[in-house]
């Protein structure tokens, strides 16, 4: 079974070999309009080249103009990374010839990236990881290739030039990430990064945020590199994860045969479970790199830059440690309040509409439950912050048990009526008053003779029918915790008479 590949874990290679990855992600940048001209981007479901004009079409003669935004966005992800910056830079022509680059090159940057030498630290099921990022820099988009057939039966293949232009930012890590998980992570941190400063929508399904990954392994202990493989065409998270760990083992097993890697680069296959051979990589590929004539070089004083690096937002990594030492929220409650922005802002909203309220309930409420019925339904939920600060409080003071709770937070979140009145109209409120149990514990006791002589006998699980039977008594309202208490209280005072 070929899809065996990609759920089998990478663990049994990563035993005699370590793998080394790095990875590269493009990302479309967040702008109204093209990196060198000012045709719109907002070319989603337009007709083929209808965001056109003599720049992106790489017409004879036509100048660029740079968009001052895409370098920002390029800044502002430098910062977020801890990157530095140069004070000047320039544009570069990478010169390749391909029918989706009507130039014949992509203005691009060389040796002079926007951003050089920074990190993105994310969890991992091991605990944090770093991976160093190597260099981000700014280039144009080319255009779209659709493969489809003519007239005649006969495959053609047409140019799309809308996406031609637009800005796009390479980021290129070290070869730092060991596992799949870590390749996966190292993607959802860069995206949940990119959409919390605003510089891309990363929406790796529309081909926003795309991921590479260069896989090599060498025997544990060693220190050269083996030889590496790109592979390319994963379209989500889960796509690189299982692409990575398949590679590993694909590699692993070509090593322990005695035989050796080639460079290539594989394409994955989602249906397959597997990667496949795309071309092969015999030398490295001449671009014959020369700086552009048409653009100046780009300066960036450090009054743009620190005005950049006052705008940025909380990062995602600042947030999760403030989340777990301010409020003392679990790393997992942090991570998903922080990546889920939908829960992040329920859970926000329910502290401020009662102050004073323990925040690590209200988290457990929010990525548990919340998530739980919001991801379940099919249209919009919506949870009224005060109303769910409500339903935490009545857990807190024991008037509503669990099961209650989530019985009132779903009916709550399907008709929007309050908690207090959902509480009210299904007799919910939980009865934890000692003194009105008293009765019903002393029904039960007498009509539970041999549970009573089970428990005076040390059977301790015998407790739990007379508690079971207190809340049947009680059609589930009893207090479970109280009752119990009630129940070793009535028992010791009849041992001592
Ligand atoms: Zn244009």
């Amino acid at each position: 079974m070929t899809t065996a590949g990609a759920a089998r874990p990478a663990g049994a290679a990563l035993e005699r070999y370590e793998a080394v990855i790095g990875i590269e992600v493009h990302c479309q940048l967040r702008t109204e309009s093209k990196m060198f001209c000012s045709c719109s981007t907002a070319y989603d479901g337009a007709r083929p080249n209808s965001h056109v004009c003599p720049v992106c079409l790489g017409l004879p003669g036509a100048l660029p103009v740079m968009n001052r935004r895409a370098v920002e966005l390029v800044l502002a992800t430098g910062a977020a990374i801890g990157a530095s910056t140069p004070d000047a830079t320039r544009w570069d022509r990478k010169n390749y010839f391909y029918p989706d680059l009507p130039k014949g090159y992509q203005i691009s940057q060389y040796d002079l990236p926007l951003a050089a030498a920074g990190t993105l630290t994310f969890d991992t099921s091991e605990g944090p990881f770093t991976v160093r990022i190597t260099r981000a820099h700014l280039e144009e988009d080319t255009a779209k290739l659709v493969h489809a057939e003519g007239p005649a039966g006969e495959r053609i293949s047409l140019v799309d030039f809308n996406r031609s232009g637009v800005p796009l930012m390479e980021v290129v890590s070290e070869p730092d990430v060991r596992t799949a998980e870590q390749a996966r992570r190292y993607a959802e941190e860069l995206q949940l990064l990119l959409r919390t400063i605003g510089a891309s929508d990363a929406d790796m399904e529309h081909g926003q945020l795309r991921v590479e990954a260069n896989v090599s392994l060498r025997r544990r202990g060693t220190e050269a590199f083996g030889t590496r493989v790109e592979v390319k065409n994963m379209n989500s998270f889960r796509s690189v994860e299982h692409a990575v760990a398949f590679e590993i083992e694909r590699q692993a097993a070509i090593l322990d045969g005695g035989e050796s890697l080639r460079m290539e680069t594989r394409g994955w296959s989602d249906e397959r479970g597997e990667t496949y051979h795309m071309r092969s990589k015999e030398t490295s590929d001449d671009y014959r790199y020369f700086p552009e004539p048409d653009l100046p070089p780009l300066r960036v004083d450090a009054a743009w830059l620190a005005s950049i690096r006052g705008e940025l937002p909380e990062l995602p990594a600042a947030h999760r440690t403030r989340y777990r030492d301010a409020l003392g929220l679990s790393a997992y409650d942090a991570a998903v309040l922080v990546a889920d922005a939908d829960a992040g802002r329920l859970f926000e909203a329910t502290l401020a509409a009662a102050p004073g309220l323990e925040a690590k309930p209200v988290a457990n409420w929010v990525t548990g439950d919340y998530l739980r019925i919001r991801n379940a339904a099919a249209g919009p939920v919506r949870v009224d912050p005060a109303e769910l600060a409500a339903l935490v409080r009545l857990v807190a003071d024991g008037s509503l048990n669990r099961t209650s709770a989530r019985q009132v937070l779903e009916a709550h979140a399907q008709s929007g009526e309050g908690v207090e009145a959902i509480v009210g109209r299904l007799g919910l409120r939980q009865i934890s008053d000692t003194a009105a149990l008293g009765a019903i514990v002393e029904d039960v006791l007498a009509a539970n003779p041999a549970a009573v002589a089970d428990v005076r006998a040390g059977k301790a699980q015998a407790i739990g029918f007379l508690v079971g039977q207190v809340m049947k008594a009680t059609r589930g309202q009893a207090n479970a915790t109280v009752a119990q208490a009630a129940i070793r209280e009535r028992l010791d005072a009849g041992e001592r008479a």
